[in-house]
């Protein structure tokens, strides 16, 4: 019996292609909104795009994982198993 930490047992409540889904619906409206702000010089817009590209971010890094052995994925491309265990990513 290990005592390492080999696998993160926390619940997960997004599969990596769960979090790519909400995060690609965030995505549109946050670059609308940073866009706006930049050409309408609005800049209070800015506050709630960057809100939108920091939920963004988290959502990549709790959830943008293999869920086998808990290893962060690429972040380009489309990706269909894991490159540390070959895990199928679905
Ligand atoms: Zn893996």
């Amino acid at each position: 019996m290990a005592d390492r930490k080999a696998k993160p047992q926390r619940p997960r409540r997004w599969t990596p292609m769960q979090a790519q889904g909400v995060i690609g619906r965030m995505v549109v409206p946050a670059m609308l909104l940073t866009m706006a702000a930049i050409y309408l010089e609005w800049l209070w817009l800015l506050v709630p795009a960057g809100v939108l590209w920091v939920i963004m971010l988290i959502i990549l890094f709790l959830y943008w994982r293999c869920p086998a052995c808990g290893k962060t994925l690429p972040k380009m491309g489309r990706v269909h198993e894991c490159p540390g265990c070959g895990t199928k990513i679905d």
